[in-house]
């Protein structure tokens, strides 16, 4: 049994009906602009609650430089 949601024609299928974890607002998840579209109803919510975006963290994991090593020290000799 399906309970409606709220006014109007039933149109949406609940299936698709996520509530954002951020802001509690119903929204269909395929609508969703964020990369964690299950989760967020949009990119705001996204990188507000998680203080970025995936998208950007992918970036940065992709662009990120292991520093080389080989520039260690040499032990002070007194
Ligand atoms: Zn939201």
């Amino acid at each position: 049994m399906e309970a409606p949601i709220g006014p109007g024609p039933t149109g949406i299928s609940l299936t698709n009906i996520k509530v954002c974890v951020r802001c509690g607002l119903r929204y269909d998840w395929r609508k969703s602009p964020s990369t964690l579209k299950m989760t967020y109803c949009g990119s705001l919510c996204e990188a507000g609650d998680l203080g970025f975006t995936l998208d950007a963290l992918l970036q940065l994991k992709r662009e990120d430089v292991i520093p080389a090593k080989g520039a260690e020290a040499e032990p002070a000799t007194v």
